[in-house]
């Protein structure tokens, strides 16, 4: 059979059959706490994730395999959501233990993929979002160091996966959803016959995820639009109405309605608290990100300058605010 198809194609064969998932929790270092590995066990068995590239990962997802029946060994597919370290990085260790195994990682995941960030790019991004070189550095170094919690793939060593295609098992085939907005290649996985779900980072049941700073795929040298698609994207799944949605970390949502409707009040929430910290002479999204998140450290600096950078990028689409740039730097005004 094929592993990858299109969705026109695949529908004649559509199955009404529930798709069988078994969640393996892994642990991360990160703040985040445990990741969520999904495991398909059928015909090519396939995980969707990994977890990050440590001993005591790669000891849980072999007990979680082993306590499903399966060895490392027998997996066919890794599907990963998103190149984030907390999910991608087993996956080229994972397949060179499975030996027959394929990678598949939407292509627009390239910076996290060839090794977290392409520094020059997120550099400029974070320049013009008015960060002090003191802090660029910082960041980098952290950043440097999350390196070794992934390895980084070439371009011939996976498979892109694209929107509306199906990955196909026996019981009938997942669809795939590109969902950007946390990451630009974000995607999540529909099984349509009960309408499930599989989100990454896209849905989380407790937190709301962060619309993470990525220069654009297409134009590396401009800032993707993270807010405005990640809520293009949470609009997309709720038109499936979905039932269960199995996100990246914490229990599955089986309400996605009122998350839905959660995250908006949520997004609506801060792009006010945003809004309020503009004046009439200018704040950089530094400014704003220090006065929204005072005592952030660590990674959550970064994280912080993205929200900041996200709800600016926003406001300026919907002509709440104004843009300059002075020196490289966006100064960010009230009109
Ligand atoms: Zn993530
Ligand atoms: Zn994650």
């Amino acid at each position: 059979m094929d592993l990858l198809r299109s969705h026109k194609k695949a529908q004649k064969t559509q199955k009404k059959i529930p798709l069988r998932v078994v969640p393996i929790s892994v642990p991360t270092p990160f703040y985040i706490g445990p990741v969520n590995v999904y495991l398909i066990p059928e015909d090519p068995v396939t995980i969707i994730d990994t977890g990050p590239k440590t001993k005591e990962a790669i000891d849980a997802l072999r007990a979680g395999l082993r306590s499903a029946g399966f060895l490392v060994s027998d997996l066919r597919r890794i599907v990963l959501t998103h190149a984030h370290e907390d999910h991608c990085g087993l996956a080229k260790s994972v397949r060179d233990e499975a030996k027959n195994a394929e990678v598949y990682v939407h292509n627009w995941e390239t910076g996290h993929r060839h090794s977290r960030l392409e520094y020059e790019e997120h550099r400029t991004l974070l320049v013009r979002a008015g960060v002090p070189d003191g802090e660029i550095e910082r960041m980098r170094r952290l950043y440097e160091h999350m390196r070794k919690y992934a390895d980084s793939f070439g371009d011939d060593e996976y498979t892109s996966l694209w929107d509306d295609a199906e990955l196909e098992f026996e019981s009938g085939s997942l669809r795939i959803l590109h969902t950007p907005g946390h990451t630009p290649g974000s995607c999540s996985f529909l099984r349509e016959a009960d309408r499930t779900v599989i989100a990454g980072d896209c849905v989380l049941k407790r937190i709301t995820p962060n619309p993470v700073l990525s220069p654009d795929p297409i134009n590396p040298s401009r800032r993707f639009p993270s807010l405005a698609e990640y809520l293009v994207s949470l609009a997309r799944l709720r038109s499936f109405s979905p039932t269960l949605v199995y996100g990246g970390h914490g229990e599955p949502i089986r309400d996605y309605e009122e998350l839905f409707h959660r995250y908006f009040r949520a997004f609506q929430d801060r792009q006010a608290q945003v809004i309020g910290f503009v004046t009439k002479n200018g704040v950089t999204a530094w400014d704003v990100a220090l006065k929204m998140f005072p005592s952030a450290d660590d990674v959550h600096r970064f994280l912080s300058v993205s929200e900041a950078v996200a709800h600016l990028d926003m406001a300026h689409s919907e002509g709440k605010i104004g843009v300059e740039l002075n020196n490289q730097t966006e100064i960010y005004k009230v009109f």
